[in-house]
């Protein structure tokens, strides 16, 4: 069976420098908010570009955390509304509810699966404070676009980088593209921890010491607490790896583009809608897409996943349910998004990763060309 990714034999690369890097961590004696933590961040902020880089638990408590933030500094209260696109993973929409703020939903552009800035405007209120991109499936968003947009209503722009780590939109790389970022290390990600992690990149100092103070108790200062803070940290243990792999990210990622130009030239098969990349219709800055996923569009999308799993092929769906239909939100149940439902019913991730075969990827084409 081809898996959809191969985790084992992608950190079996690094295996030897992942324990040097928790042995370091075990033999320190210090496991949080130490050493390990500061440096991964100094590297972090360094790879994107920016002047802060603050360690936390997870993608999500990163998202969470910058709306938090904006909240404490008198940004956004109670009841404001946030944009984000209606076809992304759960967990950007949730970093806003969780606020109690109001996630309103755009949708995004059929032919590169991001949220349409052409859209974007006719959903601006007074009670808008942010528009929350998600540079989905690893290309980053029309920022240029996005960005106007913000400035003319005095609106935030927050990134979900979690599928884009070290994807460039024209000179800079996401995490540098708006006001903050929230990236996750979850361990299939680009850039993946050997458990859960995250990190929020921003150049506003101000956001900056807040979010440092937010996720460790509300406290600047050890027992002296200004907000009513979580606890949302990420450990010496997972810094030290992911040192270890931000020194490889780069070469990761060369990888996955070898495998998305070779699905890109050699798929031929009328029923088969390749990714668009949004170089091809934006001239002017250039996207570089990361491949977090490689993700195609079939109407028979049911019949070839289960033609490629004959065939010893894993595939997943990306997502196969929209977030406006799950049971969680019930309220939009009945609200129509048909963009995003044609995208749920049509997409399907084939595998990719640093540790897939030449052979593989082949085997992988030759059946697809072949249903
Ligand atoms: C993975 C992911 C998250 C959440 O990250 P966790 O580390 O799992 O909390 C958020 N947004 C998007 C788009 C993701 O893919």
């Amino acid at each position: 069976m081809i898996p959809f990714l191969d985790l084992k034999g992608l950190n079996a690369q690094y295996k030897d420098k992942l324990i040097e890097a928790c042995t370091r961590v075990i033999d320190s004696g210090w496991y949080i908010q130490g050493n390990e933590c500061k440096e991964f961040e100094n590297e972090f902020a360094e790879y994107c570009g920016t002047k802060h880089a603050i360690g936390v638990a997870n993608g999500l408590d990163a998202l969470i955390l910058i709306l938090r933030a904006y909240k404490e500094l008198g940004v956004m209260k109670d009841g404001d509304e946030v944009i984000v696109p209606s076809n992304t993973y759960i967990a950007s929409i949730l970093a806003i509810s969780q606020n109690n703020l109001v996630p309103v939903l755009v949708e995004p552009n059929i032919d590169t699966y991001l949220i349409d800035p052409i859209k974007i405007e006719e959903k601006i209120t007074s009670k808008t404070k942010a528009i929350l991109p998600v540079h989905l499936y690893g290309q980053t968003c029309d920022m240029d676009a996005i960005n106007a947009i913000a400035k003319k209503y005095n609106l935030k722009v927050i990134e979900d980088s979690a599928q884009s780590h070290g994807a460039y939109y024209g000179e800079k790389r996401s995490g540098n593209l708006g006001d903050a970022s929230g990236f996750s290390f979850y361990p299939g990600k680009n850039l993946g921890a050997l458990g859960d992690g995250g990190v929020v990149t921003t150049n506003d100092d101000t956001l900056a010491s807040t979010i440092r103070a937010l996720a460790n108790y509300g406290s600047h200062k050890k027992y002296e607490n200004i907000y009513k803070g979580i606890n949302s940290r990420l450990d010496e243990m997972q810094a030290a790896m992911l040192r270890v792999k931000l020194k490889y990210l780069d070469i990761e990622i060369e990888k996955r583009r070898e495998i998305a130009n070779y699905y890109m030239q050699n798929i031929k098969n009328e029923k088969i809608i390749l990714p668009i990349q949004n170089s091809k219709l934006n001239t002017q800055n250039y996207s570089n897409h990361v491949w977090h996923l490689f993700v195609i569009r079939t109407e028979k999308r049911e019949e070839l996943q289960k033609y490629l799993l004959d065939n010893g092929i894993q595939t997943l769906i990306h997502y196969p349910i929209p977030p406006h239909k799950q049971n969680a939100y019930k309220e939009w149940n009945d609200v129509s998004y048909p963009v995003s439902e044609k995208i749920h019913e049509e997409v399907l991730s084939l595998p990719i990763g640093g540790a897939q075969s030449l052979e593989d990827t082949i085997k992988i084409v030759q059946a697809i060309n072949g249903f």
